[in-house]
């Protein structure tokens, strides 16, 4: 692509317009497991700009958006960008408004402001007249949001990726910092329970040495030596090093009664290189050798698992949005990780599909003044844009 088609792709990016669909788009509720509303919102501008869409319904009621603007080289690289049309509940969050340059409300930075210059992006380059020779698909997902969501959109999608019904070399998802997010450490919910095989009588009969609650202090302090230990190994440059917290311990229920049981539900995050099959092996060591010296038995559970992804800084995906964000704000961006798990380390890892997210913003997301900058919207559309006509671009080479 010329300096002259870039002109005119970016002039054909109009800040005001995007601003007012994502406004209109924050007003349709769409609350993880109802968020039909917002998937449909997706289709219908979709649609306005000029694109052929397909519903597809994961569940009742609860569709994925998938659009393809076809290439005309079978042989190009194609290209998926993608966002989640679900939101965590509305709750407390200020109310979807303008004020100045921001959008407000639940779902502007998470993520429908992202999939509206997502959109936005395609249309300029169609209207600039970009062909592009690889296909670009540009998708919505529902069940993002966790606990409700159970990652059904994403895993409907990853279905899609293994038949080949969508194929594409690289994605980008639309939502996080405005800087190339290209690696995130790998996490799993760990629960592990440990119970005696006295009943719960009274803790006279019992020495605290036999008690579990004694042992239960001993588990923490073993966390305490892992965590030293993490602290100690090689942080990833990206996204730093790993971790182990807990959120949850019970035990017992009266003050002289023996607890027969305790249960300690925490997180553990890995660095990339490291698989999860390592962590709960880890755990599970642990917990023997409790087990051997306690006489209790112990058991560990691990769910929610995440193996980590991490996208070499030389990928063109990558090179090529560090590039485009300098062709539209003048500055290179920068490549980062975040130690938060997303939907890239399933499609990398599940799907098999090399992943990097660049977004407006990652500041207020989950807060209740949740709100996203119309112009970071708009550099992101020019980024996308002139991204996608790179990457998608024909093999002979005359569109660079
Ligand atoms: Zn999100």
């Amino acid at each position: 692509m010329n300096e002259e088609m870039q002109e005119a792709v970016l002039a054909g990016i109009d800040p005001e317009a995007i601003a007012r669909d994502t406004l209109a788009f924050v007003e349709v509720t769409s609350e993880t497991g109802a968020e039909g509303e917002g998937s449909l919102f997706l289709a219908d501008l979709l649609k306005r700009e000029g694109f052929d869409v397909d519903l597809d319904e994961v569940e009742t009621g609860r569709p994925n958006v998938y659009a393809k603007v076809p290439g005309s080289d079978r042989s190009a690289p194609a290209l998926l960008f993608n966002g989640h049309t679900d939101t965590i509940p509305v709750g407390e969050s200020t109310p979807p408004g303008r004020e100045g340059d921001w959008i407000t409300g639940r779902g502007t930075e998470d993520m429908k402001g992202g999939l509206v210059a997502m959109v936005h992006a395609a249309s300029a380059l169609r209207r600039s007249g970009v062909e592009l020779g690889g296909d670009l698909w540009l998708t919505g997902v529902v069940g993002h949001e966790t606990p409700v969501g159970r990652k059904e959109g994403p895993r409907r999608l990853i279905e899609h990726l293994g038949s080949g019904k969508i194929a594409a070399s690289a994605a980008v998802i639309v939502e996080g910092p405005c800087a190339v997010w290209a690696a995130s450490l790998g996490s799993a919910m760990f629960e592990i329970t440990a119970a005696s095989d006295r009943g719960p009588i009274h803790t006279i009969k019992v020495p605290y040495a036999e008690n579990p609650a004694r042992w239960l202090g001993e588990l923490l302090a073993e966390f305490s030596r892992l965590e030293r230990g993490f602290e100690a190994l090689p942080h990833h440059p990206l996204c730093g090093r790993q971790q182990l917290n807990v959120g949850i311990v019970r035990a017992g229920d009266w003050f002289n009664r023996l607890p027969v049981n305790f249960e300690v539900t925490g997180t553990r995050r890995w660095t990339p290189g490291v698989r999860c099959e390592e962590v709960r092996a880890e755990l599970e060591q642990l917990c023997a050798q409790l087990g051997e010296r306690s006489g209790l038995s112990f058991e560990v559970a691990l769910s929610n698992e995440r193996e980590p992804f991490e996208t070499p800084a030389d990928h063109p995906v990558v090179e090529l949005l560090c590039a485009a964000a300098e062709m539209v704000s003048g500055s290179r961006a920068e490549v980062v990780g975040m130690g938060l798990v997303g939907d890239a380390n399933l499609y990398a890892n599940d799907g098999g599909l090399t992943t990097v997210y660049y977004g407006p913003a990652h500041q207020t997301a989950h807060s209740d003044d949740e709100r996203v900058a119309v112009s970071q919207l708009a550099h992101c559309a020019g980024v996308y844009a002139l991204m996608a006509a790179r990457f998608c671009r024909r093999s002979s080479g005359d569109c660079t």
